[in-house]
Parts: C-alpha cells; structure tokens; sequence
C-alpha cells in the first residue's frame, strides 16, 4: 500500500484525519465531501495513493471503479436522490484540488439541487 504523507486522502484513509466514511474495504475507501455539493456528495478513492486516472494503473483502477454501482446504491437508497451525477477531475485546470485519484458521486434531486 502506497501513501503520501502529505495527501489529505491518505491521512483519512490512516485515520488520522476524521471523516464520515461511507464504505471501506481492503482496497477502496468511501467518504463524504467535506463541502457537499449535494445531500450525499461522496468521494471513491484506492488505499493505494495514485496521482490522477494518468499515473493510476488498471489494477487499482478497476478496484476503485469496481466499488462504484455497490457505493451508488448505499447512496440511493440512504438518500433517496432522483438521480446520481459519476465524474472524476483529473489535473487542476479539469477542477482537481487534491492529487489522490479520486470518483466523486453527486446524488441529485431536481432542479431545485442547485448543481448543474
Ligand atoms: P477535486 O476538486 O480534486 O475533484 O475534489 C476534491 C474534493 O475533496 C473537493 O470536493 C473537496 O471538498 C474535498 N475535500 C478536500 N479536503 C477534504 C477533507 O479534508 N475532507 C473531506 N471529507 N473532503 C475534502
Ligand atoms: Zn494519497
């Protein structure tokens, strides 16, 4: 298992940094985002620290991606959006802030949602 210790994501993961997790395993770490888009904003992050879906590799890729439908329904059925938004930002001028791969999963709820 590879970590950085100076990525915010790894010190969740660690635990060293508290966070309202959502789902783990030995490989994927679930967890609500700290500023919620959406009721339910959840990041999808590997344990393995890995850059951006460029310096990923298909291993921890399919690990992370492969968590998603199971996560996406513990959303679905927690919150009861009418819709759920999947997007990865990969690289700062694509919006990523924090350079440990990670899957955002937006539930939506209508218009009324205020997101896109
Ligand atoms: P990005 O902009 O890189 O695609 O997404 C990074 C996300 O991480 C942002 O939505 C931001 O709110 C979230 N984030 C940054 N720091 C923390 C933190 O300490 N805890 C949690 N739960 N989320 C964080
Ligand atoms: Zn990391």
């Amino acid at each position: 298992m590879t970590t950085h210790s100076d990525c915010i994501f790894c010190k969740i993961i660690a635990g060293d940094i508290p966070s309202a997790k959502v789902y783990e395993d030995e490989d994927v770490f679930a967890f609500l985002d700290i500023s919620q888009v959406t009721k339910g904003h959840t990041l999808v992050i590997p344990k393995t620290h890995t850059k951006d879906i460029y310096e990923t590799n298909e291993e921890i890729a399919a690990k992370v991606f492969s968590r998603v439908p199971k996560i996406a329904n513990a959303i679905k059925k927690a919150f009861e959006p009418v819709g759920i938004n999947i997007l990865n930002n990969n690289e700062a001028p694509a919006g990523q802030s924090v350079f440990h791969l990670h899957i955002h999963l937006i539930p939506r709820y209508g218009k009324e949602d205020g997101f896109g």
